[in-house]
């Protein structure tokens, strides 16, 4: 079947925080003056409140003594200051856009994923966006898949997903039907449920090329 749209996840596919996850949250943490937050006690309580506006939910639960809205805040312009768009992408979702819807994916709370779309200059650069911090799960959860998929009017099998996140991206996309491209970065291996395999640092040459070969195919 023809490809007929493209979707990207954001975080670590169209755009990596110049420092590590730790580095900005320990940043964050000193401006809101609390207690240092480990990485993966924030994996754990992110994990479990997906669904909401902004990180304060999720501060709240690992912090007692202080406001976890002002913390929140201050972690969110840490990581909007920080985020980089990957080489090549800006372009390539200008390009895309003459030829295939282009759809914009991402897990993670409403102000704070609209907040990085505004820094980086990309409100814009979508035909669609659909933050999961406003439905009633993330990825790899099927309604995801379906409310992006039905913003952009296309159905699954001529759609791909674009993205690093084996469980989230990639097999949630695998499962929705949809072609699955996953985009390595050195984190996490290849998995079986990927269609195609590209390195995020020739991101923009490689998935054209993908998207060149399936029009070839159809
Ligand atoms: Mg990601």
């Amino acid at each position: 079947m023809a490809i007929r749209a493209v979707v990207f996840d954001l975080d670590y596919t169209l755009a990596v925080p110049e420092r590590d996850r730790q580095t900005l949250l320990d940043e964050a943490t000193d401006a809101a003056g609390t207690r240092s937050i480990d990485r993966q006690e924030y994996l754990e309580a992110h994990g479990a409140d997906l669904a909401s506006e902004t990180r304060a939910p999720i501060f709240d639960a690992l912090i007692e003594e202080s406001d976890p809205v002002e913390l929140a805040s201050a972690y969110r312009r840490v990581v909007e200051d920080t985020l980089v768009p990957v080489a090549g992408v800006e372009s390539l979702l200008g390009d895309l856009r003459e030829s295939y819807g282009v759809g914009l994916l991402t897990d993670g709370p409403t102000r704070a994923q609209w907040g990085k779309l505004k820094t980086l200059g990309w409100t814009d650069s979508f035909d669609a966006v659909v933050v999961t911090g406003a439905l009633p799960a993330g990825k790899p959860d099927p309604r995801a898949f379906e409310e992006i998929l039905d913003a952009l009017g296309v159905g699954p099998r001529e759609t791909v997903l674009v993205g690093d996140h084996p469980e989230a991206d990639v097999r949630g996309a695998a499962t929705a039907g949809m072609v699955a491209v996953q985009v390595l970065d050195g984190r996490h291996g290849r998995v079986p449920e990927a269609d195609a395999a590209v390195d995020r640092e020739t991101l923009a040459g490689d998935l054209r090329e993908f998207l060149l070969q399936q029009a070839s195919l159809s």
